[in-house]
């Protein structure tokens, strides 16, 4: 097959078609009209095989979770998800396998309403990149420097998991399927993103480990945090794990969770149990931000957890 017919028959009809997108694939350029007052949020995201995906996984879940990353940016900043772009290298033109990532990607796709217009398509390395384009009103997005000393620090959903099925595949014992789906299938946080709208005064998606992502959040917002480890959401297979270990490392510096972490001023603490309702979502408060820089980690018996290390860092050698 060429490499237009395949564009053809998998990519060129993902997603509902939109009335702002005057054209999608098939020509030099899309071309999209953004709503008048709304601004355009865009995020792009690369998955390596071997770096983010193990090379033998399932081609429909890639091209769920290639998607799945980038709307989870969208998720953070508040963004109503509108167009993707697609570039997508692989070693052969394996028809069941394109077919697979075509069919995961396109069900995200209808899930949130995007249209894919446009992408390349290389022989090569198998490597995805997807970029995310959402919209949002002018002035309402949430950055991560809104953040204030007294505003409390809220989690949505639990942490670790996907950490966890990782950690499980890669000592090759068995990992049931719940578990697996949150490393390979996540749920990005769209709708509850969008409800914190004029509530959160900073907010970011977990995708490096709460610590690194609060870290940047407390770092952009120029104030510090005290968390308490023993309000962190946890399923209970994580709870076991750290209960019977003592290492955090899991839901404090595993990567993949797409969970949002964000915060509230204190005055507007009751509503977020309402927005939870909405998103169909626990929240869960988990510390209070500070004046003083620095993120102050509480053990359950009251010390403080020391971290040097936190998230993952593709350049950082140690
Ligand atoms: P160009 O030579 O102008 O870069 P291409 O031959 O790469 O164009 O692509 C032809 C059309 O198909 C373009 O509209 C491009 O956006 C689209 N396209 C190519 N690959 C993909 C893909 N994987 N997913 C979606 N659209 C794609
Ligand atoms: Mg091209």
């Amino acid at each position: 097959m060429s490499e237009f017919d395949l564009i053809r028959r998998y990519f060129a009809d993902i997603g509902p078609p939109r009335s702002d997108t005057a054209l999608g694939v098939g020509d030099d350029c899309a071309l999209l009209e953004i709503p008048l007052g709304q601004t355009l949020a865009v995020s792009i995201d690369t998955l390596v095989s071997g770096v983010h995906f193990l090379p033998d996984c399932d081609p429909e879940c890639l091209g769920h979770k290639s998607l799945a990353v980038g709307l989870s940016d969208l998720a953070a900043m508040g963004a109503q998800p509108a167009w993707s772009t697609l570039a997508l290298t692989f070693p052969a033109a394996e028809e069941a396998w394109i077919s697979a990532f075509s069919r995961g990607f396109a069900r995200l796709s209808d899930a949130h309403g995007m249209r894919l217009v446009g992408g390349d398509t290389t022989r090569g390395p198998l490597s995805v990149t997807v970029q995310v384009h959402g919209l949002v009103p002018a002035d309402a997005a949430i950055r991560r420097s809104g953040a204030r000393p007294g505003d409390r620090v809220y989690v949505s959903g639990t942490l670790g998991d996907a950490g966890l099925a990782l950690r499980r595949m890669l000592a090759g014992e068995g990992v049931d399927a719940s578990l697996r789906s949150r490393l390979e299938c996540p749920e990005p946080r769209v709708r509850l993103g969008q409800g914190l709208r004029g509530l959160a005064s900073a907010m970011i998606d977990v995708s490096d480990g709460l610590a690194a992502d609060l870290g940047h959040i407390l770092e952009a917002s120029g104030v510090g945090a005290e968390i308490e480890l023993a309000r962190l959401p946890l399923s209970p297979l994580v709870a076991e794990v750290v209960q019977g270990t003592g290492d955090w490392s899991l839901p404090l510096s595993s990567g993949d969770d797409y969970e949002l972490c964000f915060c509230v001023p204190q005055r507007h603490e009751e509503r977020v149990e309402a927005v939870a309702q909405t998103a169909g979502l626990p929240l869960t408060l988990i510390g209070t931000l500070s004046a003083a820089p620095g993120l102050r980690l509480r053990l359950p018996n009251g010390d403080r957890l020391e971290t040097e290390r936190t998230g993952y860092d593709h350049f950082c050698s140690d």
